[in-house]
């Protein structure tokens, strides 16, 4: 029997390019499901992350056009990560593979049939990689690949500019769902299940339409996630900066006490005041960092639920199987 694949596509605001997405995800299913490569069965379904334009009306006319096309709406705007986990969370028994990927095709819709062949090839984790960033804004090409190199200095497992275009098999998926944690950085977290997986390479294209729902404050907020989430290396780089200082300090009172001694002792004024700014402004930041990560602790104890759908459209037969599990995970 042929494997039936979910796409999931969080949508903010993208009223602008769902129609074109629909048209060219309806060709290549109809070209996946007539080379056998997966069964009819298949869906792809938008989640509406929260948006204040047309978008679910648009994805609610998609799926009375066609079948194919399923639905989620969001209570209200919760993320791009949160948004992906919905979707993830709540297909997860309805199929044997799902693939995410943005709505604005910037990821190559091409590059889903070299993943559902890995798939068949036994991988149960396919990541999909950029080969290149040739349409990317010089800002957004150093913003991100910085994001990556930092993230492999922090000690954070990330694979180099693969971001969330991905195909998982529902055994991946049933052990995300036991991946409790409210701070998401689902490209850390899906590499740290494990499981056979493998590379597909693919050329990312511009935005078809609208503008992009990541400005830099959500970047960095993001990034911030990214690194407190999967790494305790800042605060281990803390403690190493504390001990350099403590062992400045030693030398420093040595240094005072010979200055001391030999009546010279009002020379230190710049010294101090330096000091004082540099190791003011040290604590500071070590606070900050240490907040930083009291603030995830904090959310994480909370345990509130990191979506909530409001509705969910889809004409399956195994609606049945749409497990308890999907429910504000
Ligand atoms: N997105 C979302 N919720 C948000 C922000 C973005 O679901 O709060 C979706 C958006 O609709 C798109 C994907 O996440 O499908 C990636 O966003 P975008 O293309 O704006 O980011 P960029 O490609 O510029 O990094
Ligand atoms: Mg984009």
């Amino acid at each position: 029997m042929n494997k039936i694949l979910y796409m999931v596509v969080p949508c903010y605001n993208e009223e602008e390019v769902l129609h074109e997405t629909a048209k060219r995800l309806t060709e290549k299913y109809k070209s996946l499901i007539q080379r056998n490569l997966i069964s009819e069965k298949s869906r792809v379904v938008f989640v509406d992350d929260g948006s204040k334009d047309n978008t679910w009306n648009i994805i609610c006319s998609l799926h009375e056009s066609d079948p194919i096309f399923s639905g989620i709406k969001l209570a209200r705007n919760s993320g791009h990560q949160n948004a992906v986990l919905a979707g993830l969370m709540t297909v997860r028994e309805l199929c044997d593979m799902a693939i995410t990927m943005d709505a604005d095709l910037q990821d190559d819709i091409n590059a889903v049939d070299e993943m559902v062949q890995k798939y068949h090839e036994g991988y149960q984790v396919v990541y999909g990689v950029r080969s290149a960033r040739k349409t990317d804004t010089f800002f957004k090409k150093f913003t991100a690949e910085s994001f990556y190199k930092f993230m492999k200095i922090m000690g954070a497992d990330v694979v180099y500019n693969h971001a969330d275009f991905r195909l998982m098999s529902s055994r991946v998926l049933a052990e995300l769902a036991n991946c409790r944690e409210v701070n998401l950085f689902l490209r850390g977290l899906v590499r740290t299940l494990g499981f056979k997986s493998c590379n597909v390479m693919y050329e990312r294209a511009e935005r078809f339409a609208g503008e992009s729902k990541y400005p830099l404050k959500k970047m960095l907020a993001f990034a911030l996630n990214a690194i407190t989430s999967f790494s305790t290396r800042p605060l281990r780089l803390i403690t190493g900066a504390g001990l350099f200082m403590f062992v400045i300090s030693i030398f420093a009172v040595i240094w005072t006490i010979c200055v001391k001694l030999t009546g010279n002792a009002e020379l230190g004024w710049s010294s101090t005041v330096c000091s004082i700014w540099f190791i003011g402004g040290l604590q500071i930041l070590a606070l900050g960092i240490i907040g930083e990560y009291i603030g995830r602790i904090y959310e994480e104890v909370k345990q509130r639920p990191r979506f909530i759908i409001e509705e969910f459209i889809n004409e399956s037969d195994d609606m049945e199987k749409l497990s308890q599990s999907s429910k504000g995970l």
